[in-house]
């Protein structure tokens, strides 16, 4: 049975994980791989990347590697390249990196600032320049950009520059979804609640637990309305979704996945 992404070649980006266990890019980018597309995987981190490329290759699907920084314009450019000559076309451009840094405007420094704002929403203009072209020439394309209810609600830990930078990716996804929906593009965002992957354990594990592990996933937890944080997996299976033709008449939308914590916040 063919695949929901049968055939489609896909970018990744931040495809490996800040720790041990499930990110929402690895996760995503083995979902694709099973469900049949072809996945360019990138990440800054060389290790996370071969752990990724791996899982894919050992569970049969078609993928490739290459490291790169997508805050650097070059980096971007040269990946974006690589994707077309291995694969010879992109029909998913999946933009998932993203970091927090703690802090309000008077704590945060303004290097900190800088470096959010280029990971977390530079990144995504980097890779739209240099991917739209080629889905232009195509005529179709499907892009799916991570943002997070930190976007939209106060999640009670000051980190002004992660709440701002998803606040516009929202500004910047609806934007590119009306510029090219007569040309087939589709551009998409997903808004992840508290979740419970790698990139949480290093920067919240003080806002939330004292430095506690343990206690940060409690109090996560009992945050949530199903009393549980949500995984990598939600993360995932709502970009296939939005990936594949099944969204074939959703552009510009912003699906939340956060089990019901924004309804509570409303
Ligand atoms: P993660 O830290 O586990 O994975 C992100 C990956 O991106 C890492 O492998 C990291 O090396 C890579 N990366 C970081 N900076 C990079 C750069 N400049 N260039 C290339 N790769 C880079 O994180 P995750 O939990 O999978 O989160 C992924 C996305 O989900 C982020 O955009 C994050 O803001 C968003 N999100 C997460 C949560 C949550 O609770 N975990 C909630 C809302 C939104």
């Amino acid at each position: 049975m063919a695949g929901r992404l049968q055939d489609k070649v896909a970018i990744v980006t931040g495809a490996g994980s800040s720790g041990p266990g499930w990110g929402n890019g690895k996760a995503t980018a083995v979902l694709f791989a099973r469900e049949g597309a072809k996945v360019f995987c990138t990440d800054v981190d060389t290790d996370a990347l071969a752990e990724t490329l791996n899982l894919i290759l050992g569970d049969g699907g078609e993928a490739a590697a290459q490291v790169a920084d997508v805050s650097l314009a070059d980096h971007v450019a040269a990946m974006v390249q690589s994707c077309l000559e291995r694969f010879g076309r992109i029909d998913i451009l999946h933009n998932n990196v993203g970091i927090v840094e703690l802090g309000g405007p008077v704590e945060a420094s303004e290097a900190a600032w800088d470096r959010v704002v280029d990971v977390n929403l530079k990144s995504m203009f980097l890779t739209c320049k240099h991917v739209l072209p080629r889905m232009a020439a195509q005529g179709s394309g499907a892009i799916v950009n991570i943002s997070s209810i930190a976007g939209i609600r106060w999640t009670g830990v000051p980190y002004v520059s992660y709440s701002a930078t998803k606040a516009a990716v929202l500004g910047f996804t609806r934007s590119v979804a009306l510029e090219y929906a007569q040309r087939g593009i589709r551009a998409n965002t997903i808004l992840p609640g508290l979740m419970n992957t790698p990139m949480i354990v290093e920067p919240l594990k003080d806002a939330y637990g004292q430095g506690d592990v343990q206690k940060m996933v409690e109090v996560r937890d009992a945050q949530c309305p199903m009393g549980h944080m949500g995984d990598a997996w939600d993360v995932a299976y709502a970009a296939l979704f939005l990936a594949s033709d099944e969204a074939k008449y959703i552009t510009g939308a912003e699906l939340v996945v956060d089990g019901g914590i924004t309804a509570k916040m409303a």
